[in-house]
């Protein structure tokens, strides 16, 4: 994202949302029953209402006078982001996610405002589902905003070609946290240095916060600390779930759990949607025919589950769960510990990948692991790879046939027939559309930004070949999220997380073998790898988790939300 400064900066008047969404007007209706959830209060002119940085900030819902919005830019000037007017309420994102806000809100005139307090926010949101429905697309759509008027947010600087750059870019960007992409310090005027070296462009990638601070080289973990992505953890509180994992499965349980009133911390290590939000189009998921963005639909997910009332924390991974008698104790990547009654593991699936050199660079810049029809266009007329000898690569191979210019599928064994179903090995065998290379083995990627040429070896003949390509699909299985279980639980021979054995509390489908442990979704053994399937699981085993919590926690039951 570059940032062209004749765009808009001001989001009312930003042409890439719709006005009447992001900045909807309230009846006198509705203003009357916001007032049910506030309070009314006389604010002077010039007096700031909430700065940016603060966490669980206040609505405020204008009865009279002006509010006005500014951000900090690069340069520590106040930018305009919005003025609101009567009927107008305050806030977006950072009002269901609790995170820190973006903005710093003054009153222009002297005004009459309802402050809406956050537990009142959250009454408000259980009880008047249209009020709340409209200011959870208003706080959608203004975020969409700014991060396409390149208002507020933190300034990247690096090299969109390094690996480490995208590395933060796509933290970034995955958590829908407004930034732009700067190649040289030079050109934002910023001066000083690195504490350790004293330079600037040698210490990138670094973050630039509209107040001058620079981070150079974070870790995910620190970025996401300043950003106020990540919140300090009780230890005392005991939630009813700990969901681990924020994958479609994950956000499930959380919006199911939460929304049936139980209280839920969802701990996720790198952003909302999992492996599904690494997709730019989901085309067969229910009720979507055009297609639905897998980012789009995490985010979307994400807010679901806040709505109702569960916390999700992003950047740090849990390391290891513990039985301490009626509870869980888990530990995060950082050292703190949270404490729950029930947990379920929805740490899903990594795909396998390559061991070769530069394959990270290329992973999205041509690897794909999917192949869905968004993946279909990439190759359209180009010749393609897949590799694999499984029956999702055969899946694949036929499928990406079908736009390919021609493809080729690279397997390391003889034959296809050893892994593959034979309905699928005859109809590749009889596709003129796909050459077939067994005993053969990828052995180099080249490419400047993206992938543009596939080195391999057949192993039996020892003749290497070279292909330009664009895009090659990597099929060679997942490998589970779970070595973090340690013995806890029981695992299969591939280290899924055994569910629904003999003995499993109640005959649940997804109780592990510790009572109170549950696991849904990639990571569960046996389950459909498909963004539905992992949905459905994680919202059925909150049924399983109200019986368990009924026979075994009533008396110990307490909402912490
Ligand atoms: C590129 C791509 C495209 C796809 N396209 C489709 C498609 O079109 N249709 C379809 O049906 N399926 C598709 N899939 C498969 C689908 O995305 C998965 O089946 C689904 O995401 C599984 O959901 P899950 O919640 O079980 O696990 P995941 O999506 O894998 O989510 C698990 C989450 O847990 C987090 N995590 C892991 N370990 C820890 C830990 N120790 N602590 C904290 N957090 C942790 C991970 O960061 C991750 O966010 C696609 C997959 C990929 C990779």
């Amino acid at each position: 994202m570059s940032h062209d400064p004749n765009k808009a900066r001001d989001l009312q008047s930003s042409s890439a949302v719709p006005h009447e969404l992001a900045f909807p007007l309230l009846t006198e209706e509705m203003m009357s029953r916001i007032r049910q959830y506030g309070t009314e209060e006389h604010i002077p002119a010039k007096t700031q209402i909430f700065r940016a940085g603060q966490r669980e900030v206040n609505m405020f819902v204008i009865v009279k006078g002006t509010v006005k919005l500014y951000a900090l830019d690069e340069n520590n000037k106040r930018a305009l982001v919005a003025t609101q007017h009567a009927r107008e309420f305050t806030g977006e994102l950072d009002l269901i996610t609790a995170r820190h806000t973006l903005a710093n809100g003054f009153t222009e005139k002297d005004c009459v405002l309802i402050r809406v307090r956050r537990d009142e926010l959250r009454r408000l949101f259980n009880s008047e589902g249209d009020l709340a429905n409209l200011i959870v697309r208003a706080a959608i759509w203004r975020r969409i905003a700014l991060i396409e008027e390149d208002v507020s947010g933190v300034v990247l600087l690096g090299d969109v070609k390094d690996a480490y750059t995208i590395q933060l870019q796509r933290f970034l960007t995955r958590n829908s946290y407004p930034h732009r992409l700067v190649k040289a310090a030079g050109r934002l005027g910023i001066e000083g240095g690195c504490n350790s070296c004293g330079r600037l462009d040698s210490c990138v990638p670094a973050i630039v916060f509209p107040d001058g601070r620079i981070l150079h080289r974070p870790t995910i973990a620190e970025l996401a600390d300043e950003l106020g992505l990540m919140e300090v953890l009780d230890e005392d509180t005991i939630y009813d779930i700990i969901v681990v994992g924020a994958g479609p499965a994950g956000l499930a349980t959380a919006v199911y759990a939460a929304s049936e009133g139980l209280s839920v911390l969802v701990i996720e290590y790198a952003a909302p949607g999992g492996q599904a939000g690494t997709s730019s189009k989901i085309e067969n998921y229910l009720g979507f025919p055009t297609g639905v963005s897998g980012h789009g639909l995490a985010m979307k997910a994400q807010l679901q589950a806040q709505k109702f009332g569960a916390r999700i924390v992003v950047s740090r991974s849990v390391i290891s769960i513990r039985r301490q008698g009626l509870f869980h104790r888990l530990v995060l990547s950082d050292g703190q510990v949270v404490r729950s009654r029930t947990v379920v593991i929805a740490t899903g699936a990594t795909y396998s990948k390559l061991d070769i050199q530069n394959y990270d660079r290329f992973e999205h810049q041509g690897i794909h692991y999917a192949a869905t029809g968004m993946e279909g266009k990439l190759c359209s007329r180009q010749e393609c790879i897949v590799v694999g000898g499984g029956n999702s690569a055969g899946q694949a191979a036929l499928y990406l046939s079908a736009f390919a210019k021609h493809l080729h599928l690279v397997i390391r064994r003889e034959s296809m027939a050893v892994s593959m179903s034979r309905y699928l090995v005859d109809r590749i065998e009889s596709s003129t559309r796909i050459t077939v290379h067994t005993h053969t083995e990828i052995e180099q990627l080249e490419g400047s930004a993206t992938l543009e040429c596939v080195r391999w070896i057949n192993r039996k003949t020892g003749i290497r070949q070279a292909l330009c390509v664009g895009s090659m699909f990597v099929m060679i299985g997942a490998k589970p999220n779970s070595g973090w279980l340690h013995d806890t639980v029981a695992l299969d021979d591939k280290g899924f997380v055994l569910t629904g054995t003999a003995g499993a509390f109640e005959g649940s489908r997804y109780a592990t073998t510790v009572p109170g442990i549950y696991a849904v979704g990639d990571v569960r053994s046996g389950s459909v790898k498909r963004v539905a399937s992992a949905v459905g699981e994680g919202s059925a085993v909150v049924a399983d988790i109200h019986r368990y919590l009924a026979e075994f926690c009533e008396g110990s039951l307490s909402r912490t939300s």
